[in-house]
């Protein structure tokens, strides 16, 4: 494994409502870059904004108050995380993993959220989160001003700032800063295409990331060291941010070809009223699918999965009826012919059956999916649920 693989590697620090949370080694260099700067300028008595001038302290305790605000600020970035990832399960979507990254930190969604409102309310929970920390951040330290804990005020005013930047530079307006998905949310509702509106959004990622490297060129030159540090850091978050902005414009257009209405198949479907034997004896052998839309007059009213009716004893098939068995109709069974192929074969390896009705805008079935790739996934799935 060389170096950067191995820098690269997660490790699980802890596990929050059954969300893991990950670090890479990278992490660490941040880690001790941010102690150090910190009890830096704490010792030389500089560098505080909140506080006007503060004593100068011994240099141990300088490096005991630059580990506790760095952890203080590492908690705020990871409570920032956990507001998305709470705000997402809220909305139905499971986490897979929240992760720290020396840039700050990612909560990972299982599946794109269905709808601009979700998305909306996701992307806004961590800034929001992030707002009433520093607020309150901000009121404990006029407290402990008040009761002349300098220290402990210049350390609270520290970790304040970090957080009140980090709602507003996370609302920056493009992707993949939770501006950036505000933004889409917002585009994705005026025009109803969840692919355009992400390509918007993430080319106004690329013009935020351009100008965060430019504004750090420009302070790398200034011959004051800090401005060089932080013009360096304005370099690398801006490189950041355009790699990943600029992938998600590559994938948005990779994907524009693809949607789900070129590759469905006609919307053959069984009534809720059909006898299992029926379905068997008569209609299986002649359309073999592993699941079908349960449908009356165009109306979907469930899928019927093959998996389903295997744990139904034989001697029930000729009095148990479709709509005994089939799921009912859940978001996870069906999409609109204008998604995109990811996004619905991510939803078939998920959903249990391994395949998706397709309905129209006025709720119509227009078309069937199934990934004979998913299959062996998809028996997996079955077991677990
Ligand atoms: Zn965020």
């Amino acid at each position: 494994m060389n170096v950067l693989a191995f820098s690269r590697r997660r490790i699980t620090v802890a596990r929050i409502h059954g969300i893991p949370v990950r670090i890479d080694y990278r992490w660490f260099i941040v880690f001790f870059l941010s102690v150090w700067l910190i009890a830096v300028n704490l010792s030389h008595g500089g560098l505080w904004v909140m506080q006007g001038q503060l004593l100068p302290i011994g240099v141990a305790a300088a490096w005991i108050l630059g580990i506790v605000t760095t952890i203080g600020l590492f908690l705020s970035v990871l409570g920032h995380e956990l507001s998305h990832a709470l705000m997402a399960r809220a909305e139905g979507i499971e986490i897979d993993e929240i992760v720290l990254h020396p840039f700050g930190g990612l909560a990972r969604l299982r599946n794109e959220p269905n709808s601009p409102g979700a998305e909306f309310r996701i992307a806004v929970a961590g800034p929001a989160a992030s707002f009433v920390f520093a607020v309150v951040g901000f009121l404990v330290m006029y407290v402990a001003r008040l009761a002349d804990y300098r220290v402990i005020a210049g350390v609270l005013g520290l970790i304040s700032l970090g957080n009140l930047l980090l709602a507003v530079f996370n609302l920056f307006p493009g992707y993949p800063l939770d501006g950036g998905r505000v933004l889409r949310a917002l585009l994705w509702r005026k025009a109803g295409d969840i692919k355009e509106a992400t390509r918007m959004a993430g080319i106004c990622g690329m013009l935020i990331a351009a100008i965060l490297i430019i504004f750090g060129v420009y302070m790398a030159i200034a011959p004051n060291f800090h401005s060089y540090f932080m013009g360096l850091w304005s370099v690398l978050v801006g490189l950041f941010l355009f790699d990943a902005a600029y992938s998600v414009v590559k994938h948005s257009r990779r994907r524009m070809r693809h949607v789900v209405s070129e590759a469905m198949s006609a919307p053959f479907s069984i009534e809720p009223d059909t006898l299992i034997s029926q379905l068997i004896d008569t209609i299986l052998p002649i359309h073999r699918q592993t699941a079908f839309p349960v449908a009356l007059k165009q109306r979907l009213h469930g899928m019927l999965s093959l998996e389903d009716v295997k744990s139904l004893p034989r001697e029930k098939w000729h009095s148990t009826r479709a709509r005994d068995v089939m799921r009912p109709i859940a978001p996870r069974f069906f999409v609109e012919p204008n998604a995109t192929i990811d996004f619905a074969k991510e939803l078939m390896s998920r959903n249990g059956i391994g395949s998706l009705a397709v309905v129209g805008k006025n709720g119509e079935l227009v078309g069937f999916l199934q990934n004979g790739t998913f299959k062996r996934k998809k028996r997996s799935k079955a077991g677990r649920s």
